[in-house]
């Protein structure tokens, strides 16, 4: 499990299928109007909130393999930085919108503060698609985007960190360049490195680590056992093949699992562990042409309404909509990935009594174990795995513990709670703060 992959982005099963049918930051402002009015804010206050502190698009030019230039579009959107410097991660996708970073970057100011770690919230994102493009283009892309969101990145300011199709590789790249232009050795500008370089160990795998624990807590919580739960995953990149394996390991039956390329499912339980290192040595990192006794390949989207009692969405936002929200038979849903359920559909499942734990909980192990990184890069100390993994598992716990009580005094579902909890916090920092001048 500890073991790095050197010089290798995630994977890129993270892909949607299709495109996005719903817009991220309308969710986004969506949720923000609801809880704003069961908190009671006034209404400027959650204008406020919706928006984000500062947007920056930038046009990327890069020298291509065939001597031409291409031009990528790029964003870093700051969403807050009342609770402290902001935090998030970068995508590579051919659907990114500024809208998507929007929103992502507001999820990452209530993650941080739900699990209470001093960052306020930030995503970039570069429409590209990375599966075509060589690894020097990859790496062109990445140190040219970092000079150009230089202006708002850094140690005291904002500090980027691993998305979907970016891994260990990008952020060394990044932090290079960072400190090739600043002149000076840059650790902390940047979360998600390879260990050789400042990473923090346990990184790589602290966000499907972060979904075992909150999947174990929710099942205790509710009087059942890991053991022989059966589990669905859908995406097989950073976080749900960590997710799957740890829960695997942990005695659970993991059924099914997706990706892009393909789903597959067995009744006693897919060999997970053969899973893993199978889609390791495939190319891009997919399940595709997986085969073993017993297991059979199924529609991707049949992965989602199978009959388990834990479905993981860790791949997309907008992957439980309307439409299929109904025919979701697990009763417990774990959200790995961000904004995976579409405030309609999340209205299907309460109503069909599915609990859910939502995302801005279930998958912010990633940015804790961020947050412990640049802690050590900044004191320039160094843990060992085992640490980490236990500080991570506490605070982990106590969110969850958190935002279970909140829920049941409230009466509200864990997503509310969960929302509740984090907005409440960063408006009490906004008020603390005051507004200036
Ligand atoms: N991209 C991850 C997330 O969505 C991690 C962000 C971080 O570590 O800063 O939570």
């Amino acid at each position: 499990m500890s073991r790095q992959i050197q010089g290798q982005a995630q994977s890129v099963t993270e892909r949607a299928p299709s495109p996005p049918q719903v817009n991220a930051y309308e969710m986004f402002q969506a949720q923000v109007d609801l809880v704003g009015g069961r908190l009671g804010l006034p209404d400027d206050l959650v204008d406020l909130l919706k928006r984000p502190e500062r947007v920056l698009e930038v046009s990327i030019p890069v020298r291509m393999d065939d001597g031409r230039i291409r031009v990528f579009q790029g964003y870093r959107v700051q969403h807050s930085s009342a609770r402290g410097p902001c935090k998030g991660g970068i995508r590579y996708h051919p659907q990114v919108t500024v809208d998507e970073v929007k929103a992502l970057a507001g999820w990452m100011t209530w993650k941080c503060a739900v699990v209470d770690i001093p960052f306020g919230g930030a995503k970039g994102g570069i429409i590209c698609d990375p599966m075509c493009l060589s690894v020097g283009e990859l790496e062109r892309l990445t140190r040219r985007y970092t000079a150009m969101i230089l202006p708002l990145i850094g140690p005291r300011h904002d500090i980027p960190a691993p998305d979907v199709n970016t891994g260990a590789r990008e952020m060394n790249w990044l932090m290079d360049t960072a400190s090739a232009l600043r002149g000076e050795p840059m650790q902390a500008v940047v979360t998600g490195k390879d260990i050789a370089l400042g990473g923090a160990r346990g990184r790589r795998e602290a966000t499907g680590r972060g979904v075992a624990i909150i999947t174990q807590e929710i099942l205790e919580r509710l009087g059942r056992k890991v053991q022989g739960t059966t589990v669905a995953v859908q995406g097989f990149g950073n976080v749900g093949s960590v997710a799957a394996l740890l829960l695997h390991q942990a005695g659970a039956r993991v059924v099914g699992v997706s990706d892009v390329s393909g789903a597959f499912y067995c009744e006693q339980g897919l060999d997970i562990p053969e899973l893993v290192e199978y889609a390791q040595h495939s190319p891009h990192r997919l399940l595709a042409g997986y085969s073993a006794p017993g297991v059979q390949e199924i529609p991707k989207e049949e992965l989602l309404t199978l009959d388990v009692d834990v479905l993981i969405p860790a791949a997309l936002e907008g992957q439980i909509t309307e439409q299929n929200a109904g025919r979701i038979r697990a009763r417990i849903v774990v959200e790995g990935a961000n904004g995976p359920t579409t405030p309609e559909a999340d209205v299907i499942l309460e109503e069909r009594g599915v609990t859910v734990v939502p995302d801005i909980l279930a998958n912010a192990g990633g940015v804790v174990v961020s947050y412990f990184e640049w802690v050590q890069n900044l004191q320039c100390f160094y843990w060992d795995e085992e640490e980490t993994n236990a500080r991570l598992a506490r605070v982990m716990r106590r969110a969850f513990q958190e935002v279970w009580d909140y829920a049941r005094h409230r009466e509200a579902s864990l997503r509310i709670a969960a929302l509740m909890l984090g907005i409440e916090r960063v408006v009490q920092a906004i008020r603390l703060r005051g507004i200036f001048p």
